[in-house]
């Protein structure tokens, strides 16, 4: 590489116009992680256990200093029904939101997906009950 790409290379917004193509060694599960396979030109997260690193403020910028390991802590459906995750950074809690990638671990995703369902914050035999008590109009207070 010149010292005109490496110089391009470390300027602020480089990965918002150019695909990464970095690969890496994930920090949490120890898979080593190339961009090929992707699906898109970034690859911001461990495919395996879909865990990424606090390196960017905006999606790409690598402007972030933090570097803390952020677990991937929800997945929500964007308008175009295509799955995103919600990251959560452990050293200082920002939340981002990332794509999912074509070859994201998909039992992983779900499982994410299903683990507010999995431990809901009353008895699940409660829900007949408060069905009834909204009386089908969905307000607790009707
Ligand atoms: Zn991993
Ligand atoms: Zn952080």
């Amino acid at each position: 590489m010149n010292r005109e790409n490496k110089r391009k290379m470390y300027e602020k917004g480089y990965y918002k116009t150019h695909p990464c193509a970095e690969s890496f060694t994930c920090r949490v599960c120890g898979r080593p992680v190339v961009s090929v396979g992707a699906g898109s030109g970034h690859r911001n997260h461990c495919p395996n256990c879909l865990s990424s690193l606090h390196l960017d403020d905006e999606p790409g910028d690598r402007t972030a200093d933090c570097g803390g390991v952020m677990d991937p802590v929800a997945v929500w459906v964007r308008k175009n029904r295509e799955w995103a995750v919600i990251h959560r950074c452990r050293r200082c809690g920002t939340l981002h939101s990332n794509r999912v990638a074509a070859d994201d671990n998909p039992m992983k995703l779900m499982s994410i997906a299903m683990k507010p369902l999995c431990e809901p914050p009353f008895p699940l035999e409660r829900i007949e009950e408060m069905t009834a008590l909204m009386g089908g109009n969905g307000c607790l207070n009707g």
